[in-house]
């Protein structure tokens, strides 16, 4: 048809249904499909748990958007992060970029150390360390890479990393919540998996919990596909709706976010009020030139060291009106939380630990001089 990704993202996997002409897939509820006779499937279909047309719309939609040749959907995020965890076997070595998302990281080091999977972290952008790692006597099973990151928007190069774990026949996985297939495209640069929390801007409206995974790997995808059903961290019909009408306009909201980002970023990098700006998109970014060559466009989150301190942040968070102060990340509305003591509290005394006074923002597609003059009001509130 095409591979232009705005026509794509309107379209992928959702063919008018040959039977009404209906323009939107069916959520499909049925729990159980019939028979013609024992085995016998009409489109594949036995129970909802191994396969559900509506979820199945959904898993090739994330495919074409990924560039993949399968996608799998997932109750949420970290399910999909679980059902990837299961490729590893007890004794091997996970190796992880130093500020993934907390959960991913608690998921890792609390739960799935205990069935003898090792994982540490590494500064990933440091790729003479990278290279150390995979070369040593028992390098690691899998690397897990988290581009931008968060809260930092750390930025690490995917083909660097990938290669060097290929070459140790390790997995390359990407968490590409933050970026989004529009953004950026971790298969085309050697990533085995991409890993979304689908809750944030594949959804895009705060309204569903999802995950999902896309794969080129027959043989990843075969796995994978075993361990969703037999784990069944499955996604309701319902939720992979949702997500596939929030793909639709993917293109559009990544675009206005993105642009918003940029006007905010440039702005606060001037701020007599903040210390220093975490943004992609900013000429000083310190890896300003790898964000051009990896990614379309820089993003809509950034993350900002205020002067006030950790007491600052916290009257800033509280003061502003339209950045909602809740946790969470890439809807349609703005939001302002304190990654700290919100989102990465799990972190704290572990290497993943973030600044105290951190205040991460996610930008969204209101009009920006309305989201500047909050971020104004809220600074002369806080200094008041
Ligand atoms: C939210 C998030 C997750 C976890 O996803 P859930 O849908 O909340 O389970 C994983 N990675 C990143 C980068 C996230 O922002």
């Amino acid at each position: 048809m095409t591979d232009r990704f705005e026509t794509l993202a309107v379209h992928a996997g959702a063919e008018p249904d040959p039977h009404t002409g209906a323009v939107v897939p069916a959520i499909q509820m049925s729990a159980t499909f019939k028979q013609d006779g024992v085995g016998g499937l009409r489109g594949g279909f036995e129970y909802g748990r191994s396969g559900n047309p509506t979820r199945l719309a959904l898993e090739e939609a994330i495919a074409v958007l990924e560039g993949a040749a399968h996608g799998l959907a997932y109750a949420s995020g970290l399910a999909a992060t679980q059902n990837i965890l299961y490729l590893l076997e007890p004794g091997e070595r996970l190796l992880m970029s130093d500020d993934v998302y907390g959960g991913t990281w608690r998921l890792a080091d609390r739960v799935w150390r205990r069935y003898g999977i090792e994982t540490e972290t590494l500064d990933l952008r440091d790729l003479d360390a990278v290279a150390a790692a995979f070369s040593g006597q028992r390098p690691p099973r899998m690397v897990w890479i988290e581009t931008p990151s968060n809260p930092l928007l750390k930025v690490i190069d995917i083909s660097a990393v990938a290669r060097l774990a290929a070459v140790a026949g390790a997995v390359t996985v990407v968490d590409n919540t933050f970026a989004t297939p529009y953004l950026q495209r971790p298969l085309e640069l050697g990533a085995d998996l991409v890993m979304h929390s689908a809750t944030k801007y594949l959804g895009g409206h705060s309204d569903v919990i999802g995950g999902l995974i896309a794969t080129r790997s027959d043989e990843l995808a075969e796995t994978l596909r075993f361990h969703q059903n037999a784990a069944g961290a499955v996604p309701s019909p319902f939720d992979c709706f949702l997500v596939m009408r929030g793909l639709r306009t993917l293109a559009v909201r990544m675009e206005r976010a993105s642009a918003n980002a940029l006007v905010l970023a440039t702005w606060l990098a001037e701020h007599p009020a903040v210390e220093r700006v975490h943004y992609p998109g900013l000429p000083d970014h310190p890896a300003a030139q790898l964000v051009e060559r990896q990614m379309r466009l820089p993003g809509a989150m950034l993350s900002i060291e205020l002067r006030g301190g950790e007491d600052g942040a916290r009257r800033f968070a509280a003061a502003t009106r339209l950045f909602t102060l809740a946790e969470s990340l890439g809807a349609v509305e703005s939001l302002i939380e304190l990654p700290a003591p919100m989102t990465h509290a799990s972190a704290a005394g572990s290497p993943l630990a973030v600044p105290g006074g951190l205040v991460r923002l996610s930008v969204g597609i209101e009009a920006v001089e309305d989201l500047r003059a909050d971020l104004e009001a809220a600074f002369a509130a806080a200094a008041a």
